[in-house]
């Protein structure tokens, strides 16, 4: 039995194109055998990216369902930086902004709960979520950016993304000038103190362990006066995330106030790849020009598909996704 919202609809639809508001999208509505609801598009992941996308594809009358479980990667950060309009603001204002500048869009609807599950279908994918419930949609975007795995060591997690930082441009002027370590070893610790010695020259590299920096890596980085430190860290010592020193196993405490960290990561969802869209060499869902992967219908934008991890990004590739699914199914259609 179809709920009142859905009867409603099918009489519409039976009144032979009266007074229809979208008149492009009736053909997903519903499935006429099922009589499910059919969304054009189903975004999993609500944040900058997915909400971007949603916002082109709600502009383009698109019937799009936004999934999201409410776990942005930046959520830990106080402060969201270089994205113009928005430096400064928190990363949790800026996607309540994106919300409700989406709430003006009817055809656009948001859903909080985790999709667990896509299969193909006929007509598109059916999306199975968390609660048990089973969604229809002729495309499927995965906005979902990916998970960083954080190292044991105690109090990091709690310093992630306040002062132990994964990137400059993101947060680096804030901390200019201030006593740095850079915790990563081996090309990437080179690489990592070179980039922050932008920002400060209070450099010391932690590799937490043996050293496997090469040689000629550790002339270049003493000839800056940037000391390795090998021994391993026992505890990064805290106010409400805020470091204030690094304790080495032995008992030794180093004064510091900030810490760049270059930590792995893996994609937040494993949909896309049980999907079998192909994942690069570097992690990245691989996606074409138009942001579609490898499985017709199936499209990805944000972190998940690049590493050039910014909000203005995941904003832009999240237009660029949205617009790129609008006119494919503009030109199924017509
Ligand atoms: C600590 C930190 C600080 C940062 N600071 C800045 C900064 O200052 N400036 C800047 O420009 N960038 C910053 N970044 C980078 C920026 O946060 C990311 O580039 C941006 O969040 C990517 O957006 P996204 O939409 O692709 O992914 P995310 O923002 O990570 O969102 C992915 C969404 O998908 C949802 N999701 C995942 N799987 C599922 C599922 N199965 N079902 C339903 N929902 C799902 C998640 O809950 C989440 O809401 C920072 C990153 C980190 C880690």
């Amino acid at each position: 039995m179809p709920d009142r919202r859905e009867f409603i609809e099918v009489s519409i639809k039976s009144l032979t194109g009266l007074l229809l508001p979208f008149p492009t999208q009736l053909n997903s509505n519903f499935n006429t055998m099922t009589k499910r609801k059919v969304y054009d598009v189903i975004i999993v992941g609500g944040s900058y990216s997915g909400l971007s996308s949603a916002m082109a594809l709600g502009r383009a009358l698109m019937r799009v369902l936004v999934i999201d479980t409410g776990l942005p990667c930046n959520r830990t950060t106080p402060h969201s930086h270089n994205f113009l309009t928005q430096d400064g603001n928190t990363p949790q204002n800026i996607s309540k902004i994106g919300r409700e500048q989406l709430n003006s869009y009817p055809t656009v609807e948001f859903m909080n709960d985790k999709a667990i599950k896509a299969t193909k279908t006929v007509h598109g994918f059916e999306i199975e979520l968390e609660s048990g419930e089973k969604i229809l949609g002729v495309k499927l975007v995965f906005a979902t950016g990916i998970r960083d795995i954080l190292p044991e060591i105690d109090g990091f997690k709690a310093c992630w993304g306040k002062s132990v930082l994964h990137c400059p441009f993101c947060h680096g002027y804030e901390v200019k000038g201030q006593n740095t370590g850079i915790l990563a070893n081996g090309q990437a610790a080179f690489e990592l103190a070179m980039l922050i010695s932008n920002w400060t020259e209070k450099l010391t590299v932690y590799t937490n362990g043996q050293s496997t920096i090469s040689s000629e890596h550790k002339k270049r980085l003493s000839a800056r006066s940037i000391d390795i430190v090998e021994t391993p860290i026992s505890k990064l010592e805290h106010q409400e995330g805020y470091i204030k020193s690094i304790e080495l196993e032995g008992g030794e405490s180093i004064p510091i106030e900030v810490i760049y960290s270059k930590v792995p990561f893996e994609q937040h969802c494993t949909i896309p790849s049980e999907l079998g869209c192909s994942i690069n060499a570097d992690g990245y869902i691989q996606i074409d020009e138009s942001h579609e992967t490898n499985i017709p219908g199936v499209y990805a934008c944000g972190d998940n598909v690049t590493r050039m991890r910014t909000v203005s990004n995941a904003v832009s590739m999240g237009t660029a996704t949205g617009i790129s699914i609008s006119k494919k199914i503009i030109s199924e259609r017509f």
